[in-house]
């Protein structure tokens, strides 16, 4: 029977750990499986609670990073450290219902798909705002990116090793799972389900993490937004032109060039602007290259039941 490596990034998720793993038991009781747990730098006892169940089962496996490096760093450790032939990529808190698992592994196998994921059909007990806000996120990223994130699309999801092989043939710092999936290729099937409360615990993403996560994630996947200042630059330009041939023209006839200080100010303060909001968005991307050529781990592990990690 083909291994099944579970890969579960925790960050302070203490409560969430153990009960995780007896649902997990339960689904897949008599699968060939393993858990890879990464501990992200939690500052509770969810290390204790993962080595616990490390020394009871031999089937699974945990790495501990030295500090909180996120949850794409999380993802990265684990695929990197997964030994499967199918890996199947899940949150702690249950929100994920472990009980499709089975069912994806199936799809997998029968339907021949090399990556089988879940989306969220509904935002129930989610702030009317918040979903508003990722609504437009999906609408903005996909124009500008030309890639068709589905929405409600979730890190969920089981796939087969040489999809896992490619991802980390993408050894970024600047890691925006989401698109990363999507730009591998290979077919993929989307498995709906609704949406469900955390378990325990709660959830550490703020509205202006998700703000800048949406930004990581465009700059990340498209240099579209470096363009748009060189094509607003030429059309402002090409009608400042056409307005100096105009004043030249109305000087020549009426020998009145004084226009008045509200017109200079507000073209001084509009361009100004613009011309700020541009080196801003030059900034961001200098930024990005600037933090990759650094080329710095992508996580740093301080203890772990992996041999040869
Ligand atoms: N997580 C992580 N590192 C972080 C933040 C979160 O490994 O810095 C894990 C967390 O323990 C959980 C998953 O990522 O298993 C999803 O996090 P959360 O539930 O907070 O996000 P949400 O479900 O609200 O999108
Ligand atoms: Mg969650």
């Amino acid at each position: 029977m083909d291994l099944l490596s579970i890969v579960v990034p925790c960050f302070n998720e203490e409560e969430s750990v153990e009960i995780f793993f007896k649902e997990i038991q339960k689904v897949l009781a008599d699968q060939n499986y393993e858990i890879i747990y990464i501990n992200d730098g939690s500052s509770d006892n969810t290390l204790k609670k993962i080595k616990k169940l490390a020394n009871e089962n031999s089937n699974i496996k945990y790495i501990s990073f030295s500090r909180n490096f996120g949850k794409e760093s999380a993802i990265y450790a684990g695929l990197k450290n997964a030994s499967g032939d199918l890996v199947c990529l899940i949150d702690v808190d249950l929100q994920h219902p472990p009980s499709l698992i089975p069912e994806m592994i199936e799809t997998v196998y029968n339907e021949d798909y090399d990556v089988v994921a879940a989306r969220r059909v509904s935002r129930k007990g989610e702030p009317k705002i918040k979903s508003f806000f990722s609504h437009l996120f999906y609408k903005v990223f996909n124009r500008i990116t030309n890639m068709d994130l589905a929405e409600g699309a979730t890190d969920y999801r089981v796939m087969r090793k040489p999809v896992v092989d490619a991802i980390l043939k993408m050894p970024e710092y600047n890691r925006f799972s989401k698109g990363l999936f999507h730009w591998v290729g290979f077919n993929t099937k989307w498995i709906p389900y609704e949406n469900i409360e955390r378990v325990a615990g709660e959830t550490t993403w703020s509205f202006w993490g998700l703000v800048q996560y949406s930004i990581e994630g465009i700059v990340a996947f498209t240099t579209i937004p470096l363009s748009i200042s060189t094509f607003i630059g030429t059309i402002i330009s090409i009608i400042a032109f056409i307005y100096m041939i105009f004043i030249v023209i109305r000087y020549l006839i009426y020998s009145d060039p004084v226009q008045g200080y509200p017109t200079i100010m507000c073209v001084i303060l509009f361009l100004g602007g613009i011309q700020l909001l541009s080196i801003g968005v030059l900034g961001k991307y200098l930024e990005k290259t600037y933090v990759e050529t650094k080329n710095r781990p992508i996580f740093i592990v301080k203890e772990s039941n992996i041999d040869d990690i």
